[in-house]
């Protein structure tokens, strides 16, 4: 299935528009990948101005195509991160982060996934990783840059908690790759940028999910193009996924919601340029289901 992005706001202090393609009501997760937004390009400097906000249950994963954005969490991190290297945050039981585009650093362009934790690895304390020198592949005209498991022979040395891969593949114009992919794991290919097709035509920053089967995918694009390969073993349990939490029931959400909001120690503190911090919204009236 194809999914078409749809712009949200992402806060109310950031002006831009983000591009989400999941969740989505039709589909709410490849393998572990629960949520995949796209930034920009964009010159605005407030791009990305997010104040210090929670996570439960999940890794982020932030990757850059251009621009530059500084990180900072409850565990005492503060990172900038590059084009090519890797920013992932293990949420675990609980932590709080924030990030800054970088002015005069250039357009910003990015892709921030979520990646849900599986029910052993989903209460650990937090940690966070920046990963350099990740593996870079040509294959075909293409390079390819795994940033998650393993593809075309090589793996991204990235600590994760379920089967998955992800990878950076930029096409030149009139590029036909034909990528090996791992049988067993279903697939999206986000078009980030460029003219691009597998056996359907992809819209820009739109995703082509593909289920588990196929051994390998075909991607031809027509102009310079820049695509994401996101893909793992289908996850298998069901999530409560609502604002900043996942969980596996609405009694854990809203407790994570409450302790936010009160200041508990859970998260954890820090400083940074921005200030301040975004408290969670009302709860729905209904019982979030595990989905
Ligand atoms: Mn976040």
């Amino acid at each position: 299935m194809i999914i078409e992005p749809r712009t949200v706001k992402l806060t109310t202090r950031t002006g831009v528009d983000v591009y989400r393609t999941l969740p989505h009501r039709d589909r709410k997760m490849v393998g572990a990948w629960c949520f995949v937004d796209l930034f920009g390009p964009t010159a605005q400097h407030d791009a990305m101005v997010v104040a210090a906000h929670p996570h439960t249950g999940l890794q982020t994963a932030t990757w850059l195509i251009s621009g530059t954005v500084e990180h900072r969490d409850s565990v005492g991190t503060v990172q900038v991160l590059f084009p090519g290297d890797l920013n992932l945050m293990t949420s675990g039981h609980g932590i709080a982060h924030s990030e800054l585009a970088v002015m005069d650093s250039g357009d910003l362009h990015a892709v921030q996934l979520w990646i849900a934790l599986p029910d052993e690895a989903r209460h650990q304390p937090p940690h966070f990783e920046n990963y350099r020198d990740l593996p870079v592949v040509a294959h075909a005209g293409a390079t390819v840059r795994v940033f998650a498991g393993s593809l075309l022979g090589v793996t991204a040395p990235t600590l994760t908690f379920s089967d998955l891969v992800g990878a950076e593949v930029r096409l030149p114009a009139e590029a036909t790759v034909t990528i090996p992919v791992n049988p067993s794991h279903e697939h999206g290919v986000l078009v980030v940028s460029g003219d691009v097709r597998t056996t359907d035509v992809i819209p820009e920053r739109g995703i082509h999910i593909i289920d588990a089967g196929p051994d390998h995918i075909t991607i031809t694009a027509q102009t310079d193009s820049i695509v994401m390969v996101l893909g793992g073993q289908p996850f298998g349990e069901k999530i409560v996924m609502w604002w900043n939490f996942i969980g596996r029931t609405h009694a854990e959400v809203t407790q994570a919601r409450e302790q936010w909001n009160s200041g508990d120690q859970r998260f954890g503190s820090f400083t940074d340029r921005i200030g301040g911090r975004i408290p969670a919204p009302d709860l729905p009236s209904v019982t979030l289901m595990p989905r």
